[in-house]
């Protein structure tokens, strides 16, 4: 896809991979919606894109609220003229072991990490079935792939995420020429562990930091940008980031 002039909603936008993402594809000429729901972040990133000359819009958007979630993708719509690129970046991660019984932390993770992206999808993808052209990019995890304890619900939210990209892009592929990209890193240097009340696995979080070198949200933004621009008979599918000193 030649991305100059698209337009892409990115969920979660006002912080970490968001963000990079947002001013990535910016600098690549794709006019952002900014979706996430503190409008103050939004607006200091829109500020920047236009700025440099990039094309910006913030939307409050909280991706656990259908009605939230269509409104905003008909207000960016009717701004920008269409949408052709959806972004599912949304997410948190809460850790605790099951026997802690943490019920409103998995119920919060389900809403946002499995929820939102339902809800994104179901008001994005007619659009893109209508105009038969689009990519859809989730942002599933190793956590997606691999198990951790203390991860029980992240994992499974982020297995979700890998498998309904991959049934969706089976599903949709041929049929709407629309691509579907599951994005699976591992550690990136972003907020994600400031959602985490166990004090014991938030240490352990926090201690990787001084085992490996952190992807930086950048990364991968380079990396959506290579699936975006990959030609149009290819859809890359799933994507692996590590860390090279990553050992797990
Ligand atoms: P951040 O905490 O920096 O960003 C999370 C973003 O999600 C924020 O912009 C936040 O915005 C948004 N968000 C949270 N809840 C909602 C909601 N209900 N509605 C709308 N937006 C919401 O973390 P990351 O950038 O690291 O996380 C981005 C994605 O990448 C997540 O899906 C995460 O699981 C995934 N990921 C991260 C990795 C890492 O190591 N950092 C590794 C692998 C995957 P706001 O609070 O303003 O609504």
């Amino acid at each position: 896809m030649n991305l100059k002039g698209k337009v892409a909603l990115i969920t979660g936008a006002s912080s970490g991979i968001g963000k990079g993402v947002a001013i990535a594809l910016a600098e690549k000429g794709v006019k952002v919606g900014l979706a996430a729901r503190r409008i103050n972040e939004l607006k200091s990133i829109e500020d920047e894109i236009v700025s440099k000359g990039g094309e910006a819009r913030s939307i409050v958007m909280d991706v656990v609220d259908p009605l939230s979630v269509e409104n905003g993708v008909k207000s960016l719509k009717s701004h920008f003229g269409g949408i052709d690129i959806l972004i599912n970046n949304a997410g948190l991660m809460q850790a605790s072991d099951v026997d802690t019984f943490r019920t409103d932390e998995w119920n919060t993770m389900v809403d946002v990490n499995i929820k939102g992206v339902l809800n994104a999808t179901a008001s994005v993808l007619p659009e893109l079935i209508i105009q038969h052209s689009g990519h859809i990019i989730n942002l599933s995890s190793i956590a997606g792939r691999k198990l951790f304890k203390g991860l029980s619900v992240y994992c499974a939210s982020k297995f979700f995420v890998a498998a309904f990209s991959d049934i969706t892009r089976m599903e949709i592929g041929k049929k709407h020429n629309i691509r579907v990209t599951s994005i699976q890193p591992g550690a990136v240097d972003t907020n994600l562990y400031d959602h985490i009340s166990d004090k014991g696995y938030k240490e352990g979080m926090e201690n990787l930091r001084g085992q490996m070198t952190f992807l930086t949200p950048n990364d991968i933004a380079g990396s959506i940008i290579y699936a975006l621009e990959a030609p149009d008979h290819l859809d890359v599918s799933e994507l692996f980031l590590l860390p090279t000193d990553q050992e797990w």
